[in-house]
């Protein structure tokens, strides 16, 4: 069993951000799993060494300890691409030049996730891949070479259960997603689902934003022959009179709170949580 708490260095870890480590931690002890840390850096302009290197030092802090090394996704741009360029062997992608401008143009259906594209570059080929060019995943073929979309198994209270993707639903709020971005970085819907695998990952907590995205990883597990983990997403965390989080200041830097003299007793009040720390490597 092995598990992740998988931050983007964009930024300083915040309440929310100690809440799901602590939900993976959490999670993760209760199945036996080991937890890993995955530092999810592939977007080159907002991710910064100093926020890395915050997330070490705020982890350590709350008492989140993980195995080394720890895994950067910027180390493994070539493996990123070597998914690509497989997919792109059987057709599955396209280059994409549309602007926001040009989708919100085309009167495009609002989904899951914001505006769904339409798919006006879907016949253009790889041979045709200009600088400057997203690639997508042309989520229709890609159904149609898996046949019937992997089930999941969802163990988190709001959507508590077993899940089966509705190519239909797919198609309609997702459509096809960016693989590789403009600025020439793998995107993240290329790159998590590919190291989940990587990294033998069998249960994923995150955040119950990234719900509607698991629809889509299952699809990309499939396509590649990579496994489908358990998953879990938690949702608002709420204070001990009930209060959503929201209503504390969420993009608070913790690494703030601690100058201030906070202790992690103190961010575990703050949040209402009730920690069974310490959670140490296994
Ligand atoms: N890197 C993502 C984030 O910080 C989390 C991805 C995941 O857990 O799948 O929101």
């Amino acid at each position: 069993m092995i598990t992740r708490f998988a931050p983007s260095p964009t930024g300083y870890l915040h309440l929310g951000h100690a809440c799901s480590a602590h939900e993976v931690w959490r999670i993760g002890r209760e199945v036996g799993a080991q937890v890993l840390l995955r530092i999810e850096d592939v977007d080159r302009e907002r991710c910064k060494p100093q926020f890395e290197h915050a997330i070490y030092d705020d982890l350590h802090w709350l008492g989140f300890d993980r195995p080394r090394p720890v895994r950067r996704q910027s180390d493994h741009v070539a493996d990123y691409d070597a998914s690509l360029q497989a997919l792109a062997a059987h057709g599955l992608v396209y280059p994409c030049s549309c602007t926001r401008g040009q989708i919100a143009a085309h009167d495009p259906v609002l989904g899951w996730d914001g505006y769904v594209h339409p798919g006006t570059c879907r016949a253009r080929a790889m041979t045709d891949r200009r600088p400057g060019d997203a690639i997508r995943l042309n989520l229709a073929s890609a159904l149609d070479v898996i046949g019937t979309p992997p089930a999941f198994t969802e163990t988190g209270l709001l959507h508590a259960g077993t899940h089966q993707p509705d190519p239909n639903d797919l198609l309609t709020q997702i459509g096809d997603p960016v693989l590789w971005r403009k600025t020439d970085d793998p995107a993240y819907h290329l790159a998590c689902p590919h190291d989940d695998a990587a990294q033998g990952i069998t249960h994923v907590t995150r955040g119950a934003d990234l719900w509607r995205a698991t629809f889509l990883h299952v699809v990309i597990q499939a396509v590649m022959g990579w496994p489908t983990p358990t998953y879990h997403h938690h949702g608002l965390v709420r204070d001990e009179s009930g209060q959503r989080l929201a209503k504390i200041d969420r993009s608070r830097a913790l690494a703030s709170y601690r100058a201030e003299g906070l202790t992690p007793q103190d961010i575990w009040r703050l949040v209402g949580v009730r920690p069974t720390a310490p959670f140490t490597a296994s």
